[in-house]
């Protein structure tokens, strides 16, 4: 039993998972033939909807040309052509592209960048700065610049020290300013690493983008790299194609992963600007950028992520996330007076409300009890805790949202039946 070992998942505590076959736009088919909504994108990823036309036939097409290639001292199409039009759609100053396989590596890949860049530049620093809250991913890197906790305990030993820069919360932005530029001032910072405008699995957390910007001038007049991690609000879910878009920022290092694709298949890429690979550009072998991965810049992944940004290009994908998040608005603004909830939030496509919830040890099994009620009514959400959010494909129409939102209304008094 449990041959498979499923990610962040409580064997002895959950619930068989879910068993999909099919899926198409916004919604995923059972084995036993009911259709669920996917929520949450399938882990953030799915943007345009699941089975995206012009995604799965470029998949098609590459597959039968060139499955893969080693890509140290080799080179493709699909890989020159991705990385031109990344270029092309990332703020204004990103000149080269860097290819790995998920949200984690892209960021690992950042962290290696900044680092190597002050090494290789001869005034070695060597301190990150990290927002409190923030999530990167899993591996012993990404967990160092993540926020610690339950999930993260047992390997805190191996995790390396950041400093950590408090929350810019509503109200309390100006203290986040001060303990960053007080922490510049303190020790050379190599790098600050945050999730622009929104911390997503810390609780999705929503910072305006004054906030963001500031905090990007105070790194700029200290000499510290700004390195975003875009992995989540990437490829349109705040509203922009990038959350950066909205500070009007151009970051140092650019992570972006998830929906490169339209989330069909696992690509990532981490972007920087010249600076950044000319400390790596030189006769001395030692300055090389040390990573690879062996499917680095897959040619089937790379033909995915070309034809998403095609769609981006060919369609109006913008207007259609501006009529989502004008339902996602709508719909969360229903919640204003419940009492049973509280923070409604919203940012684009995104919106959170936090259950209330009488204790903590309620708190821990509320997430649970809240997916199986989810999954009743055919809906795939799976709050953080107690903070309940809504990040659809852009597909989804206002007859599935209401779906999501009724299985969200109901929750409380389910739960307290219980
Ligand atoms: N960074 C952010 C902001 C994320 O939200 C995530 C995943 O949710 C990651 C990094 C890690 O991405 P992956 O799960 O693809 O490794």
């Amino acid at each position: 039993r449990h041959t498979v070992w499923h990610p962040f998942t409580q064997h002895a505590l959950e619930p068989e998972p879910v068993r999909v076959s099919r899926a198409k736009g916004a919604w995923l088919e059972r084995h036993d033939n009911r259709r669920v909504l996917d929520a949450i994108s399938s882990w953030w990823v799915i943007t345009h909807g699941h089975r995206y036309a012009p995604i799965v036939e470029a998949v098609h097409t590459q597959i039968d040309r060139l499955d893969q290639v080693i890509f140290a001292g080799c080179t493709h199409e699909p890989a020159e052509r991705l990385a031109d039009k990344l270029i092309d759609v990332a703020p204004r100053g990103l000149a080269h592209v860097f290819f790995s396989d998920s949200g984690s590596t892209s960021v690992e890949v950042a962290l290696k960048m900044a680092l190597g860049y002050w090494r290789n530049i001869g005034t070695p620093r060597t301190r990150i700065a990290a927002l409190e809250h923030g999530y990167h991913g899993d591996t012993i890197g990404t967990m160092s610049a993540g926020a610690r906790g339950v999930f993260n305990a047992a390997y805190e030993p191996f995790l390396f020290d950041v400093v950590r820069i408090p929350f810019p919360h509503a109200g309390r932005e100006q203290i986040t300013l001060d303990a960053l530029d007080a922490a510049c001032r303190e020790e050379p910072i190599a790098a600050l690493i945050a999730e622009p405008l929104i911390a997503g699995a810390g609780g999705m957390l929503i910072y305006n983008a004054d906030t963001l910007a500031e905090m990007k001038r105070i790194c700029e007049r200290h000499g510290a790299l700004f390195i975003a991690d875009e992995v989540m609000t990437g490829w349109g879910r705040t509203g922009t194609v990038f959350a950066c878009n909205q500070a009007k920022i151009t970051p140092d290092i650019l992570c972006v992963a998830k929906g490169l694709t339209g989330g069909s298949l696992p690509l990532a890429a981490t972007l920087a600007t010249e600076r950044i690979f000319d400390a790596h550009y030189s006769g001395d072998r030692a300055r090389t950028f040390f990573h690879s991965s062996s499917f680095t810049a897959n040619p089937v992944c790379c033909a995915a992520a070309l034809a998403n940004l095609e769609v981006w290009e060919n369609e109006p994908v913008l207007k259609r996330i501006g009529a989502l998040a004008n339902l996602q608005a709508s719909q969360i603004a229903t919640f204003e007076s419940d009492e049973r909830f509280e923070n409604p939030r919203c940012l684009g496509t995104i919106t959170a409300i936090d259950l209330k919830v009488a204790d903590a040890g309620y708190l821990a099994s509320a997430a649970l009890a809240l997916r199986t009620h989810f999954l009743a009514h055919d809906v795939l959400l799976r709050p953080l805790g107690n903070t309940i959010y809504v990040m659809p494909p852009y597909c989804t129409t206002a007859g599935d949202l209401a779906l999501a939102y009724e299985a969200i209304r109901s929750a409380p008094d389910a739960l307290t039946q219980k």
